[in-house]
């Protein structure tokens, strides 16, 4: 690999840290008080218990420690974060100061409606615009994540077929599907029968016309599909399966490829949630807080979440009279910080801005596509959307696999994108780049991938070997998840 800055992966100055146990002696101190004239006294331990075992450290201990941990991480803001499936894009600061502009970030959840009319405004407005950017009518920001949506939705189906009279056990969930969906209608439960997709990726009506019956509930899919492929005939299956008395969940995780592009109401979708930390400008590689809206159709209004956040003249309340609804699902009104950030987004985007953002995506996107279709195996050859799927299919002759080249790409300095996912596909390597990458960085990217694509084929054994430029090398990933050992290895 090139010594020249050619490439932003680097084996500089990463230092090393144990953990603050081990750095810790009896008797350091990190800060220094004038001694106080109240004589000491013992504590009873009956009323605190045993005193933690907190190591003794000083402050330049505690403060390095913390740095050097924030050194070792890899973010959005540190690199290009290609992980398909999660539109890890960057996300502009000014949301973040939005959502910490003290008389928001400090309001109070439990204040009386008449004392919090901005709060309520801003939340009953963050409705309105994600109603109007995916064509649905009314809109409830309660759930915390996408699969948190999906589960409101599922509920929903749920209350909307007992109102009707029949209650029905299936739920058609198709090949492509992200594991949280089969996960979420079973917690419900509802009993996923799978869809095949064909061999364009596409869900074929068919096929769901012969599955679909007076059992199902209704069909939970995703578009852009999970291949990133647009789901061409989903007016034709949403008709099939509203024909047989079932509704359509939209799983709109993959929205940012079609801001302003698609009209969910109009594809037959019933209910759609949003991931806000995906597409709307929440950072989330940490894994949390988020926030997924759930949005629906005018006749499905009834059973959203309580509280409704509701205006009337230039009045906002909130609403809890709602005989059909689901209930509450998340206490107060959702991750309040998470919806500011979008709300900031989407102000400062625009309507015009918020699709080109998704024109970008998707042009990203297909570009990545075409740069590296010659290297590597690309089982749908279309355009795609906001993502594209590879797999290792051409390296299996020199017995390389995606995990070598996802861990390759570490030394390169990028995170590597998904891989394994979609399980359609063998060997999946799924790139998202996003539209906040620019043409260079794209170029550098694909050069990066291009020369692990003929390391594969002169060196081998370094891709076996790789990640070799980070602290640690390949991790027994299981062992890991299985057994966390948060105190070691000690020489670390
Ligand atoms: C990310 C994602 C989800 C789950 O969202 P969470 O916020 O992680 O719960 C569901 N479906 C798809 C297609 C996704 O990409």
């Amino acid at each position: 690999m090139s010594t020249t800055n050619e490439f932003p992966g680097t084996g500089g100055l990463i230092l090393n840290e144990p953990l603050l146990w081990h750095k810790g002696k009896k008797g350091r101190i990190g800060m220094s008080i004038p001694a106080g004239e109240v004589p000491a006294a013992a504590i009873d331990p009956l009323l605190v218990g045993e005193p933690a075992d907190f190591p003794d450290l000083s402050e330049v201990d505690v403060v390095r420690h913390y740095t050097r941990l924030s050194q070792w991480n890899f973010g959005v803001d540190s690199g290009m974060y290609p992980l398909g499936s999660c539109t890890m894009k960057y996300n502009p600061k000014t949301n973040e100061r939005q959502a910490a502009t003290p008389a928001i970030a400090a309001a109070h959840p439990m204040l009386a409606d008449e004392l919090c009319q901005g709060t309520l405004r801003l939340l009953h407005e963050l409705q309105t615009y994600l109603a109007a950017i995916t064509g649905l009518d009314a809109v409830s920001l309660q759930p915390a994540a996408g699969a948190h949506g999906e589960l409101t939705g599922m509920l929903i189906f749920h209350a909307w077929h007992r109102h009707r009279g029949a209650q029905r056990h299936k739920i058609l969930i198709p090949d492509t599907a992200h594991g949280t969906n089969p996960a979420s209608a079973a917690l419900c439960g509802y009993q996923a029968v799978a869809v095949k997709s064909d061999e364009r990726g596409m869900l074929d009506p068919a096929l769901v016309a012969e599955l679909m019956d007076e059992e199902t509930a209704g069909i939970m899919l995703t578009n852009p599909n999970t291949l990133g492929l647009f789901e061409e005939r989903i007016r034709e299956i949403a008709a099939i399966v509203h024909a047989k008395g079932g509704l359509v969940y939209g799983d709109g995780a993959n929205m940012n490829a079609v801001l302003g592009v698609m009209d969910a109401k109009r594809c037959g979708i019933d209910v759609l949630h949003l991931n806000l930390h995906k597409t709307f400008s929440t950072p989330h590689g940490g894994g949390g807080p988020g926030a997924g809206p759930v949005c629906v159709t005018g006749e499905l209004e009834p059973f959203l979440p309580v509280p409704r956040v509701v205006k009337e003249g230039d009045r906002y309340r909130l609403d809890s009279d709602r005989p059909l609804s689901v209930g509450r699902i998340h206490a107060f009104h959702g991750n309040f910080g998470v919806l500011v950030r979008a709300y900031s987004y989407i102000l400062s985007m625009g309507e015009a801005g918020l699709k080109r953002a998704s024109q970008l995506a998707v042009l990203n996107a297909n570009y990545v596509k075409e740069r590296l279709k010659d290297v590597l195996h690309l089982p749908y050859d279309r355009p795609c959307m906001h993502e594209c799927v590879f797999s290792d299919l051409k390296q299996q002759a020199q017995k390389i696999t995606t995990l070598d080249m996802a861990k390759r790409l570490i030394d390169y300095g990028y995170h590597p994108p998904t891989i394994y996912f979609p399980l359609v596909v063998h060997g999946a390597l799924m790139i998202e780049p996003t539209e906040t990458e620019c043409k260079d960085d794209l170029d550098q990217f694909i050069a990066a991938l291009r020369a692990i694509v003929r390391e594969a084929e002169e060196q081998p054994d370094l891709l076996r070997q790789a990640p070799q430029r980070t602290k640690v090398r390949r991790l027994d990933e299981v062992q890991a998840a299985r057994c966390p050992c948060l105190t070691g290895p000690s020489a670390v």
